[in-house]
């Protein structure tokens, strides 16, 4: 298979279907824009499980993604899209970046949830930005941002719920979106790689932050997510 892309978590392979690509989840975890970097024996084939089950919860309810199958312990086949540069953020509680450059608390509510633009650019440390930059960029068109926003709130309202049903805050999250023609098309992974999860009786993180801060196993907390997944 010809790679296409090798991201920090992820490979990006040519289908022999044309139009369609293969997503290798990597076992690589890397945090403060690969300041840190290191690997977890399994890590892929645990986002990979979580991922599909999440996608194919999405497609279900009618958000259009680029997820076909999953094909094996750590492939997907997905159709290929033009990537719009841009890490779109949800928040529904205080954490992270969102604490540390506003000064405030963790873990309080967000009502309503807030929405951030971030570049997606190595070279610059994924700067936040506004719509009118994405406008001055010409990342996306008006429209487009607005069918942006509004999936996302969709999907927010979708992710809070699947998560709530296992007992499980969804913090904040990551998206990217592509391009199909003139179909805006949800792409990448939703995992606990770019997702904060607490758990609602203990608060205890299940995702990223574990090996961002050091405060525990990785692999421990995304197979218990995943054992929440599939017990459902
Ligand atoms: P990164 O280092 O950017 O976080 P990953 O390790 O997640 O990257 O690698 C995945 C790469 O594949 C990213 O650049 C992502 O934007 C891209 N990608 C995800 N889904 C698709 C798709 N459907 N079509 C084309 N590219 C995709
Ligand atoms: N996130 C991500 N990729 C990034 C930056 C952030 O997936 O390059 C996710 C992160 O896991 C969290 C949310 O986006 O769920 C918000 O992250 P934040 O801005 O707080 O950044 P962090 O402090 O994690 O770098």
């Amino acid at each position: 298979m010809k790679l296409l892309k090798e991201g920090k978590a992820k490979k990006i392979f040519i289908s022999e279907q044309k139009g369609f690509l293969i997503q290798y989840f990597k076992d690589d975890a890397t945090a403060f824009n690969s300041k840190k970097k290191d690997s977890f024996e399994g890590k892929g084939i645990l986002n990979n499980k979580i991922t599909s089950s999440i996608f194919t919860y999405l497609n279900n309810n009618n958000i259009q993604t680029h997820f076909v199958k999953k094909i094996n312990d750590r492939e997907q086949l997905v159709k290929e899209l033009n990537i719009i540069p841009l890490e779109v953020v949800m928040r529904n509680l205080t954490a992270g970046s969102f604490t540390t450059r506003l000064g405030q608390k963790r873990g309080e509510k967000i009502s309503p949830p807030i929405l951030e633009y971030y570049l997606k650019s190595d070279e610059l440390n994924d700067p936040l930005i506004n719509k009118s930059h994405i406008l001055y960029l010409k990342l996306a068109s008006k429209d487009e941002l607005e069918d942006i926003e509004n999936k996302t709130i969709l999907i927010n309202k979708l992710l809070s719920k699947f998560f709530n049903d296992l007992n499980i805050d969804l913090v904040d999250f990551k998206l990217e979106y592509g391009k199909l023609e003139n179909d805006l098309i949800l792409a990448d992974e939703i995992s606990p790689d770019n997702c904060r999860l607490w758990d609602k009786d203990t608060k205890q993180s299940l995702d990223k932050d574990l090996y961002r801060n050091n405060t525990g196993n990785i692999l421990t907390a995304y197979n218990e997510v995943l054992k929440r997944i599939e017990n459902v």
